[in-house]
């Protein structure tokens, strides 16, 4: 056996910390080790360092609407496979795999309910559905959302999470943008407050719409927003990009959001901004 082969050792890092499985997780920020029930009872956010973890849409219908006033509207939209796409996998079989993921029948969902006594139309999307892309149905889900809000004369709130336009979709996905604006606009027009909230991430697509079309525009501590990934940006400058680029702080100095709201005062936050705008 010769000395310098160290197929089987390997050096142990001792600042390392490993995670046992099953109750506890690893705090991606702060490194620190979180026992998972204690963790969930806060909201899913870290109690050490204030890290939002990414959440199943159940949390904020928990968290924003008043228990039991809910209606989830729209359920039955699905996607389709307009181009029979297929990359690495079918687009057909991606679409299955999500569904029995999450249980769901895409990344988005709309409900209308009251939020401390007043009715609004809340969407929540879901990253665990394909990334939360928009393709075909968050477009429709988004548009049909913000007719009723405008029928019922309410306010509109979607809480964001995306890596963007569903590619398998082609440029019916790219037609959601123009869609989802021009019922904004409208919806604008007609004097009707939309607030959408940012969480980690946002970007693609969905910045490039509604994400950024708010009347006044909330995000979570931390998240990530922006439309290319920093890589893409870097490579195309040439120029390395500045700290924290991206997250809710810096664009917040930026003026590209207005506030940064913790889940815990989230449902606070948005009705003071419902009864002074509306
Ligand atoms: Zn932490």
């Amino acid at each position: 056996m010769s000395w310098f082969k160290r197929k089987d050792q390997k050096f142990k890092d001792p600042k390392k910390k490993s995670v046992p499985d099953g109750l506890w997780d690893k705090c991606p920020s702060c490194t620190e080790i979180l026992y998972r029930p204690e963790m969930e009872k806060n909201l899913s956010v870290c109690h050490h360092c204030d890290h939002h973890f990414r959440v199943a849409p159940d949390l904020y219908v928990d968290l924003l609407i008043d228990a039991g006033t809910e209606t989830h509207l729209f359920k039955n939209l699905e996607s389709k496979d307009f181009l029979k796409f297929k990359a690495g996998k079918k687009y057909k079989d991606q679409i299955i795999a999500a569904k029995n993921k999450t249980g769901e029948k895409d990344a988005i969902r709309v409900y209308e309910g009251k939020i401390n006594g007043k009715t609004a139309i809340l969407a929540i999307m879901n990253f665990r559905f394909i990334g939360g892309s928009m393709g075909s149905v968050v477009g429709e889900a988004v548009s049909r959302g913000i007719q009723k809000a405008g029928e019922l004369k309410v306010p509109f709130l979607l809480v964001c999470a995306s890596g963007g336009a569903r590619m398998q979709e082609g440029a019916i996905s790219l037609m959601q943008l123009a869609k989802t604006s021009t019922q904004l606009a409208k919806f604008a027009k007609n004097g009707g407050l939309y607030i959408p909230i940012l969480t980690d991430p946002t970007t693609g697509g969905v910045t490039a719409s509604y994400g950024m079309l708010g009347d006044v525009i909330l995000a979570e501590p931390g998240a990530l927003i922006g439309f290319a990934g920093p890589r893409v940006i870097k490579q195309t400058i040439g120029q390395d990009l500045p700290k924290g680029f991206q997250r809710s702080e810096f664009l917040l100095e930026k003026g590209f959001i207005d506030h940064i709201v913790s889940r815990s005062e989230m449902k606070e936050k948005i009705t003071t901004l419902i009864s002074l705008l509306t």
